[in-house]
């Protein structure tokens, strides 16, 4: 079996031609380290400052409202516990966020309640969509900040983040957004959407791993992170990873100014994948049907175990992911999946297609001929599958 589909691309990317291109220089030429003063090192420094601002200018920010971290991760980390430890001082001690954000986000809350903030986690429903007035009902006085994710990365929901934006300002609450899985895919502007922080990953748009950016609105109070020398303006020290920074621009210049042809190709190629998965039967789409991302595709097969499909898709060359948690050694489902109220049983038996610029109609037509057969598979062997066709077992969905 010769054939090969990557159809993860919400795990990560492969880095494109252009951006690999546009880095090379950085490790052979042009190493210098940008902070010494010889003219090596300085010709590393502009390339610096057009990547901010190039970055800057994808979101509608100002250069000096960039920062360049390792990644997603290190931007949820950073704003977060920035603006809550920063908050405190005023007096302000509750977070709110909601069930199913990135664990970089869940489990930085988490970590606050340990340090005695009050985390309010908000629910988001069947279609995994977050209530903007369920946003403005839970502001209190104490209230430091909302953190509500732009997509999900499990279900591809897209959240109204333009008007939790406009509450949040009504409010004078700070608002963060992780947006790791948006950058490229909807069109972001961090003024006109009132977002005051915004995470951002490279390795999700076809730029390396370990590179990712913070926006941070200027003259909001964020303490730092990571101490040490004075990159960042003072604020997140550590030498820069230039050419994964340089990376990271041309992949956000690429990925933000191809927004809508990269829609116009994959939302077709989305809908006729979830056409064709949802006749088989006792199949369940995750998420919301139109306000997802353009290339994801999230079921669940009642009476199939996800981890198996998985295994069997690789068999066949597909590369695709479950919702649960397989490789933190867990056997809990995934909690967004919980999170928008499918039972654990169902939630058991996910698998997350996510489709990107490399692939092709031909990749749907092959996913879509190898998969009903898994599936059907896997239930000739399952205990439960008889009992649910029969429809002697029910799952409250
Ligand atoms: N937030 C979301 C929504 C993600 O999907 C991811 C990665 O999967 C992250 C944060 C973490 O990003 P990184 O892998 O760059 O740390």
């Amino acid at each position: 079996m010769d054939r090969k589909v990557y159809a993860d691309n919400a795990a990560t990317t492969a880095v494109s031609p252009q951006v690999l291109e546009a880095m090379l220089p950085f490790y052979k030429e042009v190493y210098g380290n940008p902070s010494s003063l010889y003219s090596l090192g300085q010709a590393a420094k502009a390339p610096l400052e057009e990547a901010r601002a190039t970055v800057a200018k994808a979101l509608g920010a100002n250069p000096n409202e960039i920062y360049f971290t390792s990644c997603g991760s290190e931007s949820d980390n950073w704003a977060i516990k920035g603006v809550a430890r920063a908050q405190r001082k005023k007096g302000k001690n509750h977070i709110i966020t909601t069930a199913f954000e990135h664990h970089a986000v869940l489990h930085t809350c988490q970590a606050l309640e340990k340090e005695g903030f009050e985390v309010t986690y908000l629910p988001v429903h069947r279609n995994g969509i977050v209530r903007p007035e369920e946003v403005e009902a839970a502001i209190t006085d104490k209230t430091a900040l909302v953190t509500i994710m732009y997509a999900n990365n499990e279900i591809g929901s897209i959240q109204p983040i333009p008007e939790i934006g406009a509450i949040c300002k009504a409010h004078g609450v700070v608002f963060h957004t992780d947006a790791v899985q948006a950058v490229g895919a909807v069109e972001i502007d961090v003024k006109a959407q009132n977002i005051d922080l915004l995470s951002l990953s490279g390795h999700k748009i076809h730029a390396p791993k370990g590179v990712g950016a913070l926006y941070i609105r200027s003259g909001v109070a964020v303490q730092n992170f990571l101490d040490g020398g004075a990159q960042e303006r003072n604020r997140r020290g550590g030498t820069e990873n230039v050419a994964g920074i340089v990376g990271l621009a041309k992949a956000m210049e690429i990925a933000c100014s191809t927004i809508a042809q990269r829609r116009e190709k994959l939302i077709p190629m989305r809908d006729r994948l979830i056409a064709g998965l949802s006749k088989i039967e006792k199949s369940h789409l995750n998420g919301d049907p139109t306000q997802r991302l353009p290339g994801n595709v999230s079921f669940c097969f009642e009476g199939v175990e996800g981890e198996s499909m998985l295994l069997m898709l690789d068999l066949k060359g597909i590369s695709a992911s479950s919702g649960s948690a397989c490789t933190s050694g867990s056997l809990d489902p995934s909690h967004v999946l919980l999170a928008i109220g499918l039972p654990h049983e169902v939630a058991h038996g996910s698998v997350r297609l996510s489709l990107g610029d490399y692939n092709t109609e031909e990749d749907v037509d092959y996913i879509l001929e190898t998969l009903p057969p898994i599936i059907e598979r896997l239930r000739s062997m399952s205990p439960l599958w008889e009992g649910i066709a029969s429809g002697k077992i029910t799952y409250d969905i």
